[in-house]
């Protein structure tokens, strides 16, 4: 597309300082292609000079022309949300924009700070703009709460819906945002600890939730045997559809209902491995895990919540404490990493142990 514009007409050779003079009183239209032939810039400007604009300028540059032509217009290229919303939100509110959004499937979650709820409506259209491939906009209207460890959300734009499918690793999640916990920002520790697994071995996912722990595992290691538990009627509906969807009906059996029954009852010392994120409440759940394990021993990936990030190693200890109280011993510390900060002063952290 071409547009006709007033523009400062310069020899080549003048043109970068030319440019630099322009650009230092705002005077360039920089929607607009500068254009060149042979000898002459033309460089396209936002308004005919003021009086004092043009006696800036000459005292800068030397044998500029100031003309009208024809320009191609530049593509736009839109790239921070800061960008976008600078002429709908006051400048003073830009500082507080969110810096980060939860991507789950296409669904974007945003958490809005106090001074800028009324502008929720605005900030969800421009999400929308700037993520072609979103189609809907929530905003986190509760914390993460329940047994099932679930938030309630706002719609803010796009299509109103909070169930969507997600991508991770290869994977596909059908879920309901609103109805099961999921994250997003775990997919590297899903993806770290599914592929610590190797040949038949036999796993209990205590809190298996829609399956991004146990689905890959199953996916990828059709010998493996996965149990997989959840308390919430809603989590376990979705993981037997990701079950279809992932095609791991073969090797991997959900079970809904609290965990320390289930294992009690059908599932104590079968497990070489246990996986318990529910960091929350995981102290609760150590022996249960240890009762899961096979007799010989095995690997427990435990997640806890830590508030000083150097009190890992007081964490390692309790755990050691626990699992001694059920008779059982630890035998390594294999893993212990901080995987992320979930609230201020809040840290979550991933261990693997190897018990005994
Ligand atoms: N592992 C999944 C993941 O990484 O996305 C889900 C983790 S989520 C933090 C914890 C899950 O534990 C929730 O789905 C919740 O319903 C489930 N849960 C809570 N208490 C439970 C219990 N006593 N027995 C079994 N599942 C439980």
């Amino acid at each position: 597309m071409c547009e006709k514009s007033i523009c400062i007409q310069i020899n080549r050779e003048k043109g970068e300082s030319t440019i630099r003079s322009l650009n230092k009183i705002g005077l360039i239209n920089k929607k607009l292609k500068i254009k060149k032939n042979q000898n002459q810039l033309y460089i396209p400007i936002n308004h005919q000079p003021t009086f004092l604009e043009l006696e800036t300028l000459k005292k800068q540059i030397s044998n500029f022309q100031i003309l009208t032509s024809t320009f191609i217009q530049k593509k736009q290229q839109i790239k921070t949300l800061e960008e976008l919303l600078a002429e709908k939100i006051p400048k003073y509110l830009l500082k507080n924009l969110p810096h980060s959004l939860d991507i789950i499937g296409d669904i974007a979650i945003i958490e809005i700070p106090a001074e800028l709820k009324t502008y929720n409506q605005v900030l969800g259209a421009a999400i929308l703009e700037l993520h072609k491939n979103i189609k809907t906009v929530l905003s986190k209207a509760s914390p993460i709460k329940g047994d099932y460890r679930v938030r309630s959300f706002d719609f803010l734009c796009g299509e109103n819906r909070t169930y969507t499918t997600h991508l991770e690793y290869g994977c596909k999640y059908f879920l309901d945002i609103s109805k099961v916990y999921f994250s997003p920002r775990l997919s590297q520790e899903h993806n770290r600890v599914s592929s610590l697994v190797k040949g038949n071995e036999v796993i209990v996912d205590l809190f298996a939730g829609i399956g991004p722990f146990s689905i890959p595992i199953a996916k990828n290691n059709p010998e493996a045997r996965i149990f997989s538990i959840d308390i919430n009627p809603e989590a376990i509906e979705f993981l037997k559809k990701n079950i279809r969807l992932n095609r791991v009906d073969n090797n991997l059996v959900p079970f809904e209902g609290d965990a320390r029954p289930l294992i009690k009852e059908h599932l104590t010392g079968i497990a070489d491995r246990v996986i318990m994120n529910l960091p929350e409440k995981a102290k609760e759940f150590i022996s249960i895990a240890c009762r899961a394990i096979k007799p010989e021993g095995g690997i427990i990936h435990y997640y806890e919540f830590i508030q000083d990030p150097d009190s890992i190693g007081e964490a390692q200890d309790q755990f050691s404490q626990q699992v001694e109280k059920t008779g059982r011993i630890v035998d390594k510390f294999l893993f212990a990493k901080k995987i992320r900060e979930t609230a201020p002063y809040q840290y979550q952290v991933a261990f693997d142990f190897k018990i005994h």
